[in-house]
């Protein structure tokens, strides 16, 4: 009876510390003046007939979009591959951007929702899905109003179109990993899903699901108008296709949402993009993608940022979300903030996960320097978390004893 008390006591969040919050909404590009400038003629064009399903799915696969929201699965392929399971299928939109360090689908929100809204709708066309959910997190209260907005807008013009539905997340990360993120739309908690079978086949209630981020969704009308080279030709080089947008942060002069092309190296992504370094600092380590994707020194600044890079060296790109350290950081501040947030995050499902987090920032905290300690947990960790998050959570760890032994050993911290 008491703790029932207790817990009925408590005041919701944000009410208590801000008060109802009232969004202010920035001065976004309307259906209007989406439409003035060619908006949804190509979702026209794909309900005419005039560009086919195969049509669209080879353009795509030829221009070599990739899931932007981390994975980066190729999209031509996901297509097919959901294509390929009979009906009834369904579309979600993954808008929970809870990776610390990415910011970009919020941009692109804020600025162009009409981008996103058309790519859904043509994705959802070409795949025959019947429904599209979006999971937008609550943490971004000026799209979440835009986009109801401007879905009503979609529904009360002349333009056919799949119903689109807008769910909230609620302030778990873990309801950004896909599986989680549809048991979350179903109305349950938020608990990643064994695979296989992945979503593809057995997704939303139990349908084939194709599942995008927002900023995939957003390139698709414009390469389906201008064709794949004009995509893929705009990536760093042959290797790298089309252009994308990077969260930048930390100490770099003017920080934010930058689209370059794939594969660049971060020094020129900091120099040409970011106006070189924040005055009295200088590059000592950046992670390239978020919290899990691992903690990497300056001399490996001359790499190319995209899929592929940082596996062979334990980390990821991730959702390109760049943060940048400099000699006055410590990188192992960093680690241990880092591996607070996965030990704070974690569902708590598996053991690995839920107990190796926690034991991990003991570690730290007590600054431990066994290696073989590490290594050991490191391991069990990696091979036997069921998702990306227990997976992936201790790659700034192994990298701070890799590249960063004197910081790992010595146990200097501030925290
Ligand atoms: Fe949950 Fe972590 Fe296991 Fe993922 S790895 S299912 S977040 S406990």
């Amino acid at each position: 009876g008491k703790r029932l008390i207790e817990h009925a006591s408590v005041p919701k969040l944000t009410e208590a510390a801000t008060g109802p919050i009232t969004p202010v909404i920035p001065d976004y590009q309307t259906m209007e003046e989406y439409r003035a400038e060619g908006g949804y003629d190509v979702l026209a064009q794909v309900l005419a007939g005039d560009i086919t399903a195969d049509q669209a799915t080879e353009t795509m696969s030829n221009a070599g979009l990739r899931g932007l929201g981390g994975a980066g699965f190729p999209a031509g392929r996901k297509w097919g591959f959901v294509r390929s399971y009979a009906g009834p299928r369904f579309m979600t939109i993954n808008g929970d951007e809870g990776e610390p360090g990415t910011f970009k689908d919020r941009w692109w929100l804020e600025q162009a929702p009409h981008r996103m809204i058309e790519g859904a709708q043509i994705s959802a066309r070409v795949v025959g899905c019947e429904r599209i959910y979006i999971y937008m997190r609550d943490e971004y209260p000026a799209v979440l109003e835009i986009l109801k907005t401007e879905i009503a807008v979609l529904e009360a013009s002349d333009i056919e179109m799949i119903p689109m539905e807008l769910r909230r997340g609620a302030g778990a990360y873990i309801c950004g990993e896909e599986s989680a993120m549809i048991e979350s739309i179903e109305g349950k908690r938020g608990l990643p899903r064994h695979r296989p079978p992945y979503i593809a086949e057995v997704g939303l209630f139990g349908r084939p699901t194709l599942n995008h981020n927002v900023e995939t969704l957003s390139w698709i009308a414009d390469i389906l108008k201008n064709g794949p080279a004009w995509f893929k030709d705009q990536g760093w080089s042959e290797d790298h296709n089309g252009p994308r947008a990077f969260s930048v942060s930390g100490r770099v002069k003017n920080p934010g949402v930058k689209v370059a092309p794939a594969g660049i190296p971060l020094i020129r992504l900091i120099e040409d993009y970011c106006g070189g370094m924040a005055d009295g600092h200088e590059l000592k380590a950046f992670f390239p993608g978020g919290a899990s994707g691992g903690i990497f020194p300056a001399h490996m600044a001359d790499r190319p940022m995209d899929f592929g890079t940082w596996e062979p060296e334990g980390g990821l790109i991730g959702s390109h979300a760049v943060v940048i350290l400099s000699q006055h950081d410590s990188v192992r501040d960093a680690t241990l903030n880092t591996m607070r947030f996965f030990k704070h995050e974690s569902c708590g499902q598996c053991t690995p996960c839920r107990s190796g987090t926690d034991k991990m920032v003991r570690m730290l905290e007590a600054r431990e320097a066994d290696r073989a300690l590490y290594d050991d947990l490191l391991e069990v960790m990696g091979d036997s978390s069921i998702c990306g998050l227990g997976q992936a959570a201790g790659n700034c760890v192994k990298h701070l004893m890799t590249h960063f032994p004197e910081e790992f050993e010595n146990g200097e911290t501030t925290q």
